[in-house]
């Protein structure tokens, strides 16, 4: 029998159904990233579109064609076209435009729950085509954000550790810059722009569990938004993926939550499961 807390496949490849197991430990695990956040924190959740236009502002559509998913609708004409929304590839591209045009009085964080696509090539443990993410960003000046983020990076590693995740921190490149420049990516890495905490989700299957990510000003410069010094703000986000977060604790404590350490069912509410 497979152990009630597993993912369950379906025939579309990484893509999953989540057995009631697992959305307890998915639950803890929200909760307890929500409380890593301050008690004022403005906190949004999305739906799993955003607007097609905020997409092509970013410019995800060209760095990120393969990773994009697009949704098709039945018009009037009777036949299908693209619709004005496409599927939601991080949380914090529903942050930047609720600030557009804004001039920040004071730093701003808040922290966003995501049901994300990304039409993924592969389909290996813990790469799914559609996932959750807990995103905290910050709109800030350029050397508090990444202050910021290097902050609570080590605040998010010493939470992991009391899991009894230990992540191994890496330097690496990504979207927010595009896969086909080269060169912008590989000043993203001399630069330091995106860092990845990195764990085992299932045997020899090393995988990103979190990431904190400075933008530098293209938000800022995107959407029109000066900082509190009167400048292009500066934005970083941190990122942690909910599915990748319970397969790394499933893949380290065992498949029965049951017999997880009794610490770690208190930090995630699992008491409550028996
Ligand atoms: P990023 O935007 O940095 O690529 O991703 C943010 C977080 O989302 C990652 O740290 C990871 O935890 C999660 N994530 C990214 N890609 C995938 C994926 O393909 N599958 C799953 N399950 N989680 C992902
Ligand atoms: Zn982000």
């Amino acid at each position: 029998m497979r152990p009630d807390s597993a993912l369950v496949h379906t025939p579309a490849p990484g893509v999953y159904l989540s057995t009631r197991g697992f959305e307890s430990i998915v639950y803890g695990l929200a909760a307890a990233l929500a409380a890593l956040g301050s008690d004022d924190l403005q906190q949004l959740r999305t739906p799993p579109v955003i607007a097609r236009d905020i997409i092509e502002k970013v410019g995800y559509h060209r760095s990120f064609p393969h990773l994009l998913g697009r949704v098709y609708a039945k018009t009037d004409t009777g036949l299908p076209a693209e619709s004005d929304v496409v599927l939601l590839p991080a949380g914090c591209y529903c942050v930047y435009p609720l600030f557009a045009g804004v001039r920040l009085a004071v730093a701003t964080e808040l922290s966003i729950e995501a049901t994300c696509f990304r039409q993924e090539a592969g389909a290996e443990v813990g790469r799914l085509r559609s996932f959750r993410m807990r995103e905290f960003v910050r709109l800030d000046t350029a050397e508090h954000c990444l202050s910021w983020r290097d902050d609570r990076l080590s605040a998010a590693r010493e939470w992991l550790a009391g899991l009894g995740l230990e992540t191994e921190s890496t330097v690496a490149n990504d979207p927010f810059f595009g896969a086909g420049n080269r060169m912008m990516r590989a000043l993203q890495r001399e630069r330091e722009l995106k860092i990845e905490l990195l764990a085992e989700v299932g045997p020899g299957q090393v995988q990103a569990i979190g990431s904190g990510n400075y933008h530098t000003d293209q938000f800022g410069r995107l959407f029109a938004i000066a900082g509190p010094d009167g400048e292009v703000a500066h934005t970083a986000c941190l990122a942690f993926g909910y599915e990748r977060l319970a397969l790394a604790l499933l893949h380290r404590h065992g498949a029965d939550p049951h017999r997880w350490p009794e610490r770690i069912r208190k930090d995630l509410g699992l008491e409550a499961t028996h």
